[in-house]
């Protein structure tokens, strides 16, 4: 039995991930106590029974240009701010690599184009012939074409820029509980949030992010409409030339039609934990997981699905063709997903809690910004006023 409260604060954040860190530190800098509240990464993942998330990783895609102008401009308010908060963090996190964009879908490539220019972004356009001098390394079949972001462009260290928001948290001296929440009860005024441990946080208002396993935390009765898909990521480990001739590398998101799971996305060399530099390659669109309550878990303590790793492969294999990888391995990943392709950002019918939910498989690098537009909704109960409302309304299974 938890005591009445061993913690208390005007906001209590549940889910010490990427969107749930930024939107504590918001928080925090809007002037409240805030509790930012989740377990740290675990050791092994092969064992761990209790939740995962899906920045356990060292490379994230970084960008402005999309075909969407609504993510076009929340990364571009997100990467504004990169910078700042390695200066005052001391954590950096982000790498300036470039991104290129490639596709034989004229469309595809035409709408990037098009929000690039309407934002002035740092970027250009590159027909097959100049993505062939420019980037040699790269094998591209005949008939695309590309977009290069520059200064903006490259990718960003998931856990480093958790660590960068949660230093900021601690420096205004904010607390963080590294326990993982197991239900949240309504009480006259106020919320209790209880730890697996037993401990009780009494809290006026609270944010759910704990990401693809926020379902856990939510009355049944207000089953939010999330799809919670696979993700299947190949690790191909370089050796010491190659990662030196491939140095300067940008992130890559490759789109071709009439291929399985539409296209693929590339990390350039990065170092890891383990001290080894490897290429990251996966797949844009994820498989929606079967009965997520019975196989969640068991998905992230297994290593992804083989036959769509051995498709990522042979697609690592033909875009780079002179590279020879000493070591492969695989992991999985999970994404949940929402109907309207936008985050809910919003409050739950009837329950009071405020969620910051549906990363959409691209929320690492606009992590920051859907922090603010969070915060600044359980702040005021309105979005910041360059957004509408309407946008982030989370939706709800109706049976
Ligand atoms: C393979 C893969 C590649 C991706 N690539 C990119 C990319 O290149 N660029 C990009 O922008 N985005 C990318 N994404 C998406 C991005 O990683 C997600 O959008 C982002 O992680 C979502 O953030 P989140 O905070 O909602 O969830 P998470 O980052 O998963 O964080 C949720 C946190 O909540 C915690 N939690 C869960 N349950 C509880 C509980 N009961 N109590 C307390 N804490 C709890 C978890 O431990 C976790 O720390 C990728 C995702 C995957 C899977």
């Amino acid at each position: 039995m938890s005591s009445l409260s061993d913690f208390k604060c005007d906001v209590c954040v549940i889910g010490k991930g990427l969107l749930g860190s930024a939107a504590a530190r918001h928080l925090s800098e809007m002037g409240v106590s805030v509790l930012l509240l989740g377990p740290d990464e675990p050791k092994v993942r092969s064992d761990h029974s209790g939740v995962f998330g899906s920045h356990y990783d060292s490379g994230r895609i970084t960008r402005i240009i999309d075909t969407d102008l609504y993510c076009a401009q929340i990364a571009e308010a997100s990467i504004s701010r990169y910078a700042e908060l390695e200066k005052f963090s001391g954590i950096d996190f982000f790498e300036p690599v470039g991104h290129l964009a490639v596709s034989n879908l004229d469309n595809y490539i035409s709408k990037i184009v098009g929000t690039a220019r309407h934002l002035g972004v740092d970027a250009k356009s590159l027909a097959a012939s100049e993505l062939a001098s420019r980037f040699s390394y790269f094998s591209f079949p005949s008939g695309v074409s590309g977009v290069h972001e520059h200064s903006t462009g490259g990718h960003i260290n998931p856990r480093n820029l958790i660590k960068a928001q949660i230093e900021m948290l601690m420096k205004a001296e904010n607390e963080v509980v590294n326990e993982t929440g197991s239900a949240i009860e309504r009480h006259d005024g106020f919320f209790r949030v209880v730890t697996q441990n037993g401990k009780a946080i009494k809290a006026n208002k609270v944010l759910l992010a704990s990401g693809v396993f926020s379902e856990r935390l939510v009355d049944s009765r207000e089953k939010l409409d999330l799809e919670i898909c696979e993700s299947t990521v190949v690790l191909a480990e370089l050796g010491k030339e190659d990662a030196e001739r491939l140095r300067g590398m940008p992130s890559v998101i490759f789109r071709q039609e009439a291929e399985y799971e539409k296209g693929v996305y590339l990390l350039p060399p990065i170092r890891y934990p383990d001290g080894k530099t490897y290429i990251k390659i996966g797949h844009s669109e994820s498989r929606p997981m079967s009965d997520p309550d019975a196989n969640l878990v068991k998905w992230f303590q297994g290593k992804g699905d083989p036959v769509i790793a051995d498709w990522l492969k042979s697609q690592l294999f033909s875009l780079l063709p002179g590279v020879s990888f000493t070591d492969i391995k695989t992991e999985s990943c999970a994404v949940s997903r929402s109907p309207t392709g936008r985050q809910f950002i919003d409050t739950i019918e009837g329950s009071g809690i405020h969620v910051l939910l549906a990363g959409n498989g691209y929320s690492a690098k606009s992590s920051d910004e859907l922090g603010r537009i969070a915060a600044h909704k359980v702040i005021s109960g309105e979005v910041p006023e360059e957004y509408s409302d309407i946008d982030f309304k989370v939706k709800y299974k109706r049976t």
